[in-house]
């Protein structure tokens, strides 16, 4: 159950004074449907209203506050703007109005009277204005005027003035609570208790209260970012203590598929199998991350652990994303797995019929050791004789966190998770807590760089020049069509008038494959471009997953620019994997913003994924990197995952602490912990903390 002092933050925002239904719908458009939500939604900017000058003494260009006399109305006739003159005894300024009304005016601002105006100050010719005064009042209500106003995030229709007052109900409310946080860290990091920090940063007085670093700032972020932490600790307890088994196979089916292996495996992919088998060896349970660009040869040492897993006399499976990635995986490992002798089953939703019930009761009843699939892995009808190890590639989906609990199917299984993301630490510890990584450096050798440039969408004829001669050398060429923000209808019309276009150049050679195609006209399609029938394969960023096709050496992307760092990266992997080398050509539309810029210079000087994943971080701040929602990121309102590492460190290490001290979370402080971790919704880890 939530703390009792929690039910007010809990309550919708209707439920504050002065936001009915229709403004409410606005308020939760902006912040979100509950008090809690406004109290998240924190200030993005300031209005300095105290500068009250005398009107002769006003700078131009700068927000003032002025204490007046109104000294006469000039209505506006046609276009004119409404103005009222107004002076004090050191000069004068003209309010001014479009579309005004007349007995409004004379009704805010009567001749005569003494007003307090406050706007931005502005010199026309020889004449001080201000056009529509953001505040007006009486001069006694010059106090509540001459302040600091925050400036929040707004959305259409929503008046900043209701928001503002919205905001300030709800600061009103939130409660004093229990302090959760470690007394000598808050007391060295100078923070403040909960609710003052929630109504100082409600309340900035300077540019500097809005930084990242300002110390009820901070304290908030490290709230939020501790409630994370502490969340994925107790969940990683659980699972460590539904402790596995040590799983140690012989080596005898490794043995036989190295040995049938065209390659040997590089120095980072023996390390990484080392990592992985120790860990399966131990009998807690694995919970690791195998990370390592695109192409980098993840595959097989995931297969080395699977076969791990069936030496030791139990089963793997191996987990894709998409139905095509699925296949792949099975079209890849089959073979070799066939060296060592064993048969690799398929399961994915779009199987039905006899083939999908063998494969469920080869499974149950443990005559098939290995399969890959996709989701349809994990439901309920699937039953594994004794499931080891499951290995989850997210490709560049990365921390779906509750895929880890996944592994339910089985006796204390094994996780390997694998990501062509290269992750920042930082990131990392966001998403999965405390999850060991296992890293493959660099590719495969024999590997050709891929040289990348930039050209303007208006020398698109030069591209296409290049990609006839390219064909017409035997290269195969992907072309990536623009991503069209939110609309599959518009990306699928581009990609087809693409295709056709280049059908027309290169009549015969040209494939299209995108996002809504049936599978198996989809699977045709690629299976020409890899045959090598045709030649050019026209995509939407479907191919980012997946596809390999060492022939492959030109990729050309459009509208680069639409593209984040690490969509653009994962694209351009699908080229350079053979042993010749490889061009992409970003074509961009001008002109580019600087972060745009930023990026596709970032492109051209680095293939190495972690430093185009740290660049990523720095240009897009936190709160949007690497496509943070598709990414299954936690979205955090406070902190900032770049510009609060150092507390993202300090959380995890605290939680951890604490996870071991009280991991029930039963002590004063366990108590407060538990406030929290409701404060942030995270209640689901309340649950984990009682079963213990
Ligand atoms: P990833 O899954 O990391 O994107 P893959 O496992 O698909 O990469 O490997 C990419 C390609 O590199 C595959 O064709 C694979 O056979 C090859 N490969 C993997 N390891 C090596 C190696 N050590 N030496 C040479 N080629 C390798
Ligand atoms: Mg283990």
């Amino acid at each position: 159950m939530r703390p009792e002092p929690l039910f007010p933050l809990f309550a919708p925002v209707t439920s504050l004074p002065g936001v009915g239904a229709r403004l409410g719908v606005l308020v939760e458009r902006v912040a979100g449907p509950r008090v809690v939500d406004l109290l998240w939604h924190l200030p993005v900017g300031i209005v300095d209203r105290r500068y009250a000058p005398a009107v002769a003494e006003a700078e131009t260009g700068r927000v003032a506050t002025l204490a007046v006399r109104i000294d006469q109305h000039q209505p506006g006739e046609g276009r004119r703007p409404y103005r009222i003159r107004c002076s004090d005894a050191t000069g004068g300024i003209t309010l001014v109005f479009f579309h005004a009304r007349r007995e409004q005016m004379e009704r805010a601002y009567p001749v005569g009277a003494r007003r307090v105006v406050s706007g931005r100050v502005e010199r026309f010719g020889e004449e001080l204005q201000m056009a529509h005064p953001d505040r007006v009042g009486a001069p006694e209500e010059a106090a509540q005027i001459q302040t600091v106003e925050p400036v929040h995030g707004l959305t259409a229709g929503l008046p900043p003035a209701v928001l503002r007052r919205a905001i300030r109900a709800a600061v009103e409310r939130a409660p004093q609570l229990a302090e959760w946080l470690d007394p000598a860290h808050k007391a060295r990091q100078g923070w403040p208790d909960w609710h003052v920090a929630i109504a100082r940063c409600h309340a900035p007085e300077d540019e500097g209260d809005l930084r990242p670093s300002f110390p009820p700032r901070a304290r908030l972020a490290f709230d939020e970012l501790l409630a994370s932490q502490l969340a994925l600790h107790l969940l990683r307890r659980r699972q460590r203590r539904a402790t596995g088994r040590p799983r140690i196979g012989d080596g005898r089916l490794r043995q036989r598929v190295l040995a049938a292996l065209p390659f040997r495996l590089t120095l980072s992919q023996a390390r990484s199998v080392d990592e992985i088998l120790a860990d399966m060896a131990t009998p807690t349970r694995m919970l690791r991350l195998l990370q390592g660009d695109v192409g980098s040869g993840k595959t097989v040492v995931a297969l080395m652990a699977m076969l791990a897993a069936v030496e030791a006399g139990e089963q793997a499976a191996l987990m894709a994303p998409t139905d095509l990635l699925a296949r792949q995986h099975h079209a890849r490992i089959a073979p070799l797995a066939a060296a060592a002798g064993l048969e690799v089953g398929f399961l994915s939703g779009r199987d039905k019929g006899k083939a999908r019930e063998a494969t469920l009761a080869r499974l149950a009843d443990g005559s098939l050791r290995l399969v890959v699939g996709t989701h349809a892995l994990f439901q309920d009808e699937v039953q594994f004789q004794g499931l080891g190890l499951a290995v989850i590639d997210e490709q560049h989906r990365f921390g779906v966190h509750q895929r880890l609990m996944l592994a339910r199917k089985g006796d204390a299984v094994d996780v390997l998770v694998t990501t062509a993301t290269p992750i920042p630490r930082t990131l990392l510890m966001t998403a999965y807590g405390d999850i060991d990584v296992s890293r493959i450096d660099g590719k495969p050798p024999g590997r050709q760089p891929v040289t990348t440039v930039t050209v303007p969408a208006e020398r698109l004829d030069e591209v296409t020049g290049a990609v006839g001669r390219a064909i017409a050398g035997g290269a195969r060429v992907y072309w990536v069509c623009p991503l069209i923000e939110e609309s599959e209808t518009l990306d699928l019309a581009a990609a087809g008038e693409r295709a056709a276009a280049l059908e027309r150049l290169f009549p015969g050679q040209v494939a299209l494959v995108h996002g809504r195609m049936k599978g198996t006209d989809r699977d045709a399609a690629m299976a020409a471009f890899a045959g090598g029938d045709r030649r050019v394969l026209v995509a939407t960023t479907v191919i980012e997953v997946g596809v390999d096709v060492p022939e492959a050496t030109v990729m050309v992307v459009e509208h680069a620019e639409r593209f984040g760092l690490a969509q653009l990266h994962q694209l351009r992997g699908r080229i350079g994997r053979g042993d010749h080398p490889s061009t992409c050509i970003l074509v961009y539309a001008a002109p580019l913003g600087e972060t745009a810029k930023a990026r596709l210079r970032i492109l051209r000087e680095t293939e190495d994924g972690f430093v185009i994943a740290e660049e990523d971080l720095r240009l897009r701040g936190g709160g949007e990197m690497l496509g943070t929602r598709q990414s299954g990121l936690p979205d955090f309102r406070l902190a900032d995952p770049a510009a609060h590492a150092d507390l993202m460190q300090a959380a995890r290490d605290d939680a951890r602490l604490i996870v071991d001290r009280d991991p029930e979370l039963r002590g004063p402080r366990g108590e407060a912990l538990r406030t929290l971790l409701y404060l942030f919704e995270r209640d689901a880890a309340i649950r984990l903390a009682r079963a213990g």
